[in-house]
């Protein structure tokens, strides 16, 4: 059963209840726990619903269950909507995650939703581990008409990056997009090669609108959080990308690491294909768990 299931199962029981006691109260802290969304976010969350059904005298479950569902909303929603920033312009958008969470497939998706839009973008290729990942980029970069920068294998990434950057600056580019080489979070020097990449745009291209975006799979449990922390050691981390939501997991990733780090999903992947990415919606992603 995926994150989501689980947790609609969980609080489907919990509500059935009908009362509103201290059991209630640890039933829902119980169930928000087995579902993944890590001890401190659930006691959190109890704690929140309890002070709000105080202070709106709610009596009946049904109407602790709309507030509990608006605190899920209050969370997981973003101050700016969650839009991408692009400006000052050029942007730089680095795409980070651990390997196969669908990096790549979302760079190249981006890219064709700016280019659509009638922004002139660069593509980074700054996965180059394998020659295989700057061609994956390369078919994108086709796809979507934008210009790739791409160096030979084993190239260091920032020096690609450095390349990129000088690229949209010659090009008066709306956005840089740097797809990055899947890394175990707990590899030290990987990820100190991903904050090298953030010096790089600091110097580079200092006070444009910058984004890193960690791309979680939507199967993920706890351990996304665990990647969340790690990779935000080295970068701080302004967005996250929940992948693969076409499939049965439904992504409650979403809901521990955004709420437990305060980093705002921004998009959703709900396919291969080209179009497959949307914006994230959190009336909606919260409706799917409290139906
Ligand atoms: P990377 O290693 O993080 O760069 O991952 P890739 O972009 O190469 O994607 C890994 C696999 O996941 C590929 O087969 C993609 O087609 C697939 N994939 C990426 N995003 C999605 C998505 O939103 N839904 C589905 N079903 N598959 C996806
Ligand atoms: P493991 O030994 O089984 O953990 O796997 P590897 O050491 O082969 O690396 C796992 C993943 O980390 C690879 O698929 C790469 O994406 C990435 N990786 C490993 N070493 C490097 C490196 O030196 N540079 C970069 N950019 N990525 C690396
Ligand atoms: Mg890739």
């Amino acid at each position: 059963m995926g994150f989501f299931d689980k947790l609609k199962t969980h609080f489907s029981g919990v509500f059935a209840a009908g009362r509103l006691d201290d059991d209630f109260y640890d039933e829902l802290e119980e169930a928000l726990i087995t579902a993944d969304v890590g001890a401190g976010l659930a006691d959190s969350l109890t704690s929140a619903l309890r002070d709000r059904v105080k202070q709106q005298g709610i009596k009946e479950p049904e109407q602790a269950k709309e507030a509990l569902r608006a605190l899920l909303i209050d969370r997981l929603s973003t101050r700016d909507g969650g839009a991408i920033a692009l400006s000052p312009a050029p942007a730089v958008i680095l795409v980070v995650g651990v390997n196969g969470v669908g990096k790549t497939t979302t760079v190249g998706k981006l890219a064709l939703r700016l280019k659509k839009s009638g922004k002139r973008v660069v593509l980074c290729a700054g996965d180059t581990f394998r020659a295989a990942a700057a061609d994956q980029l390369e078919i994108w970069s086709n796809r979507a008409g934008v210009e790739l920068v791409r160096q030979h294998e084993g190239a260091d990434p920032a020096a690609v990056v450095f390349d990129a950057l000088n690229a949209a600056r010659a090009r008066a580019a709306a956005a840089v997009l740097v797809d990055t080489a899947g890394r175990l979070h707990n590899k030290t020097n990987l990820m100190q090669e991903l904050a090298k990449i953030g010096r790089v745009a600091d110097r580079e291209l200092p006070g444009r609108a910058r984004e890193c975006l960690l791309v979680l799979d939507a199967t993920t449990g706890q351990n996304g959080l665990a990647q969340a922390v790690e990779f935000a050691k080295s970068v701080p981390l302004t967005g996250l990308i929940i992948t693969k939501m076409d499939g049965t997991a439904k992504g409650g990733v979403a809901l521990a690491v955004s709420g437990a780090m305060g980093v705002p999903v921004k998009l959703v992947g709900v396919g291969e294909k080209p179009e497959d990415l949307i914006d994230f919606n959190a009336p909606d992603f919260v409706r799917e768990i409290l139906p």
